[in-house]
């Protein structure tokens, strides 16, 4: 199959940080010459949210989500809330996040993390979005805040990480996992073990750029173009062509964003 075959999407990246931001043009120019269709820009707080929309409403192939990533939680106020729910309602907006719980970094309490991660999981029950979720040494945690939020909930375990019955927890709710470019790291057997957990239909791919740059650029910052190169590693590691891989990702990604 020729280059062109190859369609992938990227469901999460931060084109509104820099050094993607200044160069947005030429990074979404790469991204296109190596097979991605659509960027999902990710909002961290409510000036990136901000920042994500307008880049979805500049660039035809990105869309935006809106939050406030769980190492900020300190600053989620009511006023805060109220402000990300009035933009979840822009059409370029396909998911609330990121959002979810960081035990690694202890910039926020753990109850503070809870108690906005709950408010943000109101968000997008209101707005019938998906969620982007954030998930660091806090699995324990974060499966019960899922299941209390009732049936029906939608979303993405992004940056996959965690002991598989966490993996099999998310699933069990019904939720996608998404990996990124650590999947790739020579050291990382364990995160690529979690692969082969995730049926066909809830696995997604994205790069978390511009951090996490996947192997065969490791150390570089990280752009959606290399997205490739985390499907190629899944794409062996189950044993299908990329071109295959691509696509059923691709579809997923569709699905789960309602992306058109
Ligand atoms: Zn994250
Ligand atoms: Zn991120």
């Amino acid at each position: 199959m020729s280059q062109s075959a190859l369609e992938l999407i990227d469901t999460h990246c931060h084109l509104n940080t820099e050094p993607l931001q200044e160069n947005v043009r030429a990074v979404l120019h790469r991204a296109q010459a190596a097979g991605v269709v659509h960027c999902v820009c990710v909002g961290t707080s409510l000036a990136t949210s901000q920042a994500a929309i307008g880049l979805a409403r500049q660039w035809s192939m990105v869309r935006a989500t809106v939050g406030v990533h769980p190492n900020d939680s300190e600053t989620v106020t009511d006023e805060l809330v109220r402000h990300l729910d009035t933009l979840a309602a822009d059409p370029s907006v396909v998911a609330i996040g990121e959002v979810g719980l960081d035990f690694y970094r202890e910039h926020a309490s753990p109850a503070r993390q809870m108690e906005a991660l709950r408010g943000f999981i109101a968000i997008a029950r209101r707005r019938q979005l998906p969620l982007s979720l954030h998930c660091r040494e806090a699995y324990d945690a974060l499966v019960p805040i899922l299941q209390q939020a009732g049936p029906g909930l939608r979303g993405v375990i992004h940056c996959a990480s965690g002991p598989p019955a966490f993996i099999q927890a998310a699933l069990g709710l019904g939720l996608y996992v998404s990996f990124a470019g650590n999947v790739t790291f020579p050291n990382a057997p364990a995160l690529r073990q979690l692969v082969s957990l995730v049926p066909d239909d809830r696995l997604l791919i994205e790069t978390d750029s511009p951090y996490l740059a996947p192997q065969p650029v490791r150390g570089q910052p990280n752009e959606p173009a290399y997205v490739a190169h985390t499907a190629n590693c899944l794409a062996t590691l189950r044993g299908i062509p990329v071109e295959k891989l691509g696509r059923l990702t691709s579809d997923n990604a569709r699905r789960l964003f309602r992306l058109v």
